[in-house]
Order: structure tokens, then C-alpha cells, then sequence
């Protein structure tokens, strides 16, 4: 009898190790895909890392006025990383990204090309809220590129989806306004790493001027060919 029901806990046990069950009641962005192997536990280390220096930025205007940090959400294996603005109200009560309604109308873009927060990664150009949801000035963009490119640097995205001017600006480095930057692909060494890169809508532009969704279905669907192309594995 207490054979049976030890082999019963013991595989319970197992059952639980293997859906890595943490993932349910662990909020915190970088850890709700924690997953097993080396390399993974490599990525959250830097992560771990990335976080604690942003945590320990000193005299940052951004910083003092919020509640907390941004730092990402989604799967840190992914090989789509999406980069927006900065945090807004919601986001920076939930210590996530893209929790608001902009955030809602992306999850339904992603799920136009059968993508989800389970198989890209998302994070923004700064990681604290800009009060009122100012656009980040010229100096903490510059404060932050730093941090992002290192961030850039442990995921190691084969597609980089820049969400707005801001990003745009910040990555690409180019003047030019979205509309004109959008629905092209661009090559680009970030760091050590060459990055295709394609510029679309932010998701509140969209929500403003929703006859532009249409030119961002069209930037979705170069997305979902170039994955095909390069043969990106998509976690399901
Ligand atoms: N807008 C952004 O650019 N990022 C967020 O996280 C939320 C809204």
C-alpha cells in the first residue's frame, strides 16, 4: 500500500518538474519560461545581471518617479524580440510591458501571424515610465541604449520588431519618421550580433489612426515570411 502511494508522489512529483510548474504563480517576467538546460539558465543569469544594474541606476529622473522597473516579458529563447517606447501607467504598476490597451491590440497583432508572448520577447527602449507618458527625452534615450543592447545582446533576436519612432530612432538611428522607415528590412550589427530588423506602427499610433493597420498587417506579414526563411523554430 505505502509502496503504491509513494510511487504515486513520486511520479506527481516528476510530473511537476517536468511542466515546470513555477511558471503559474511566478509573475515576474523573466522567469515564467524558466527553462532547464545550460544555456537557458545562462540567459537568466545575465538577465538576473541586466536587472540588478538597471535596479542600481542612480539619479535618473524616470527611475524616481516610477514604480517600478520594466525590465520584459515573454520567452527569453525567443528569436523575436519586440522593442517599444517605454512603460505607460499600467505597465509600470504591473513591472511589465505592453499591459495596457496598446499592449492588448499587440497581443492581437502577434496572434494575426500566430505568434504569442510565449514565443517573442518583448521589452521597451527605457525601462522606467516617463512621467505622463511623455515621449523619453534625447538624453535617457541615451542613458538607456546601453542597457538595451546588452539586452540585445544575451537574447540574441535573428528579428528585431522596432514598435515606433522612439525605437526606431534608438536602433536604427535614423531620422526618418516610421511611416517611411516601415515595411523594409534592414540589416544590422548590434554588438557582435547581425540583426534583421523591420520597423512598424507602435500599437497606440494604431489605436489613434486605425486605417494605418493596415500597412502594419502588411509589416506582420513580412515578419511571419521571414521567419519561414530563416527557419525560426516558434515554441508552441
Ligand atoms: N508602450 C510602449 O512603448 N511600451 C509599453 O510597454 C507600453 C506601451
Amino acid at each position: 500500500m505505502h509502496k503504491k502511494v509513494n510511487t504515486k508522489i513520486t511520479k506527481l512529483i516528476e510530473y511537476y518538474k517536468l511542466i515546470n510548474h513555477e511558471i503559474f504563480y511566478n509573475d515576474k517576467a523573466i522567469n515564467r519560461y524558466s527553462i532547464n538546460d545550460d544555456q537557458s539558465n545562462n540567459v537568466q543569469k545575465k538577465l538576473k545581471e541586466l536587472e540588478d544594474r538597471l535596479l542600481s541606476i542612480k539619479d535618473c529622473a524616470l527611475k524616481r518617479n516610477s514604480k517600478n522597473l520594466v525590465l520584459s516579458d515573454g520567452n527569453p529563447k525567443s528569436k523575436i524580440m519586440i522593442i517599444g517606447e517605454g512603460p505607460g501607467a499600467n505597465e509600470d504598476l504591473m513591472g511589465l510591458p505592453f499591459v495596457g490597451k496598446a499592449g492588448k491590440l499587440l497581443d492581437k497583432m502577434l496572434n494575426a501571424i500566430n505568434l504569442s508572448r510565449f514565443n517573442v520577447y518583448i521589452t521597451n527602449v527605457v525601462n522606467y515610465r516617463p512621467p505622463e507618458n511623455r515621449k523619453p527625452t534625447e538624453e535617457e534615450i541615451e542613458r538607456y541604449l546601453p542597457f538595451l543592447i546588452r539586452h540585445i545582446d544575451i537574447i540574441k533576436p535573428k528579428i528585431i520588431i522596432i514598435l515606433g519612432s522612439t525605437a526606431l530612432n534608438a536602433i536604427i538611428g535614423d531620422k526618418d519618421t516610421i511611416s517611411k522607415a516601415r515595411g523594409k528590412w534592414y540589416r544590422k550589427k548590434i554588438g557582435n550580433l547581425m540583426v534583421n530588423i523591420i520597423a512598424s506602427f507602435h500599437p497606440a499610433f494604431l489605436m489613434r489612426q486605425p486605417d494605418q493597420k493596415k500597412m502594419a498587417w502588411i509589416d506582420l506579414k513580412m515578419v511571419r515570411e521571414k521567419i519561414k526563411q530563416l527557419k525560426i523554430k516558434i515554441d508552441k
